[in-house]
């Protein structure tokens, strides 16, 4: 019997002066193929920011490669154990930015940022009643789970921030602040970003939630519902202690972890979804979506005319749509 070789999952990302992010994108290319990993890599001047897959060997001779040039040498790693490979390609891209806040001013964090926190010393201050944690992440992964109590500044870009803030300052002036994101990157600048405003008390939860769920103490206590992975998993566990459900079904509002793209290739909007409901709607995120004619879900089931004028009349009958 063939013996099933175990994968790893790398997260990690260091800021460092890189002078020539273009060619060092190709050789860095060249060398993670070379070795057989997949995943995205972005390279900027500011540094790199990485999540790759691969096996044991694979995985381990690259961290090992990374620690060994000076640049890197104090790169910390998220190593997560996996089944197989989480990545179709291997892509290495040059970028301006490590992270897109479009900030108007940017921010560096090895001059500004917020104080590093260990899960530990984050758990301690988010019980502390004089904190508030905010969230540095898409609205779609806050839904999935994230720390009890925690706030996700109703925001599209970082540019609305300022406002959001003054709307909301008698939550947070003379408080603490925390902030947190799924591997500690985003919150690098968005800490640093909230010191420059003025903000006296402000910590970041250092490695991230990733690191969070993996310590021996904290074991991902005050998490809810799970963590949103940017690689084929889609999402992973955190707190190992409980397991509360946040997620909610986008057609029906019951409890739900299963996400799925809308089949609307157009569309392709991320929406949490039962397997029942995905049959009923035709993973459509809206009448349009639903009968779109490059619906992948009609597709995939090879679905007639009929059968799909059988499903829109039971919507429409159940949900009380009306269907323009
Ligand atoms: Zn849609």
């Amino acid at each position: 019997m063939e013996k099933k070789e175990k994968y790893q999952v790398l997260l990690y990302y260091h800021y460092v002066d890189l002078e020539d992010p273009e060619g060092y994108a190709n050789e860095h290319l060249k060398f993670c193929k070379e070795l057989g990993l997949k995943g995205r890599i972005l390279i900027a001047h500011e540094g790199i920011n990485g999540t790759v897959s691969g096996t044991v060997e694979q995985t381990n001779t690259y961290m090992e490669t990374m620690h060994n040039d000076p640049r890197f040498k104090d790169m910390v790693f998220k190593v997560d154990e996996a089944d197989g490979h989480a990545f179709k390609k291997m892509h290495v891209r040059p970028r301006p930015e490590l992270v897109t806040l479009r900030l108007e001013e940017d921010i560096n964090p090895r001059e500004t940022t917020g104080k590093y926190l260990s899960p530990q010393e984050f758990y301690e201050a988010m019980r502390d009643e004089n904190t508030v944690v905010l969230d540095a992440r898409n609205d779609y992964e806050y839904e999935l789970g994230h720390f009890r109590g925690a706030i996700r500044p109703d925001i599209e870009t970082f540019r609305e921030l300022p406002k959001w803030v003054e709307e909301n300052k008698d939550k947070l002036e003379g408080k603490k602040v925390l902030t947190y994101c799924t591997g500690g990157i985003r919150c690098e600048k968005f800490s640093g970003w909230l010191v420059k405003q003025g903000f006296e008390d402000v910590g970041q939860l250092h490695g991230g939630i990733v690191t969070y769920g993996k310590d021996p103490e904290v074991q991902g206590e005050l998490w809810d519902g799970q963590l949103y992975v940017f690689d084929e998993r889609i999402s992973v566990p955190v707190n190992r202690k409980e397991h509360v459900v946040v997620g909610k079904d986008y057609f029906d509002g019951e409890p739900c972890e299963r996400y799925v793209n809308c089949a609307n290739p157009e569309c392709n909007r991320q929406m949490l979804c039962s397997e029942e409901n995905e049959h009923k709607y035709m993973r459509g995120c809206s009448h349009e979506c639903r009968t779109h004619p490059r619906n992948l879900y009609i597709a995939e089931h090879n679905l007639t005319e009929e059968e799909i004028q059988a499903r829109l009349d039971r919507i429409a009958e159940e949900d009380g749509v009306t269907q323009e």
